[in-house]
């Protein structure tokens, strides 16, 4: 007898719910069509006689898959990203790279450095660092020189670099201006630190008021590189302004950053907020 309750108390539910959804797929003009296609007829018109959220922004919602599945959660609660040799891989306050994670495709570009002998700062990824050599010519055919600086950076020496800035001022001042290790974008290759001889190849803000820095803000996109720290995004990168660090993410997405003058966070769709410096 039991038994037989619960089947019909199962079947009353089964009857309700199918009713609920019927109720409910008729009260939306768009109840045949594919939950993507009704987005896209969202977006281009009368989205006022579809019932939304009120904070929906389809735009938004469809850059976000581009960070769908590119990281996990590890033991200590730090968000790693997965998708390391990935030329839009997105590293920053909040997204780690592994610690053992290395480019495999690491070269030296054939471009102009102030100093001689061999570094791991040389290097940059195979596609990055041909990017980087059309990049310097173009410029030295308009009489501009850059000098590169500082390229790839294993997790040991983003390591070995923090910690003596710490020891010197502090976390919270070292975390300021020094990447936290594995938080740094030239751990993945794809970055690389210019300056010019005026500034002593120093790096320094005043590098974006020289030819060279103004050069390269106005060029870099057309080989497929970024200034990946500009000064009125500070809020969404979660760095200072930095003139001289170009990162590279192929022509495409470097000519829509440049034009829109967005961040890669902006690009990719990522909304998680960066952890605001003092
Ligand atoms: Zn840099």
């Amino acid at each position: 007898m039991k038994k037989r309750l619960f089947s019909l108390t199962i079947f009353l539910l089964l009857i309700a719910s199918v009713f609920v959804f019927r109720l409910n797929t008729e009260s939306t003009p768009l109840d045949d069509k594919p939950i993507d296609e009704a987005n896209l007829d969202h977006k281009e018109d009368k989205p006022a006689e579809i019932e939304v959220e009120k904070d929906y922004k389809p735009e938004e919602e469809d850059k976000e898959d581009l960070l769908t599945g590119t990281s996990f959660v590890d033991d200590e609660g730090k968000v790693i990203v997965k998708n390391t040799d990935d030329i839009l891989v997105l590293v920053n306050k909040n997204r780690n790279l592994p610690s053992d994670y290395v480019p495999e495709d690491l070269v030296v570009p054939n471009v102009r450095f102030p100093f001689e002998e061999f570094h791991e700062k040389k290097q940059m990824r195979k596609e990055a660092a041909k990017a980087l050599e059309e990049l310097f010519k173009a410029a030295e055919e308009e009489g501009i020189y850059l000098f590169a600086i500082s390229g790839y950076r294993s997790y040991e020496r983003q390591k070995y670099l923090f910690d003596i800035r710490a020891e010197r001022d502090g976390f919270e001042e070292a975390n300021k201006l020094t990447a936290y290790p594995g938080q740094s974008e030239h751990q993945t290759g794809l970055a690389m630190d210019v300056s010019c001889q005026s500034l002593g190849f120093d790096l320094n803000e005043k590098f974006g008021q020289t030819v060279e820095g103004i050069w390269l803000k106005e060029n870099a996109h057309r080989f497929g590189f970024i200034i990946r720290y500009e000064k009125d995004k500070v809020d969404i990168t979660g760095y200072s302004y930095e003139p001289w660090h170009i990162r590279y993410v192929g022509k495409d997405a470097a000519k829509e950053i440049y034009e829109k003058n967005i961040t890669l966070e902006e690009y990719l769709g990522d909304k998680t907020s960066i952890p605001v410096q003092k």
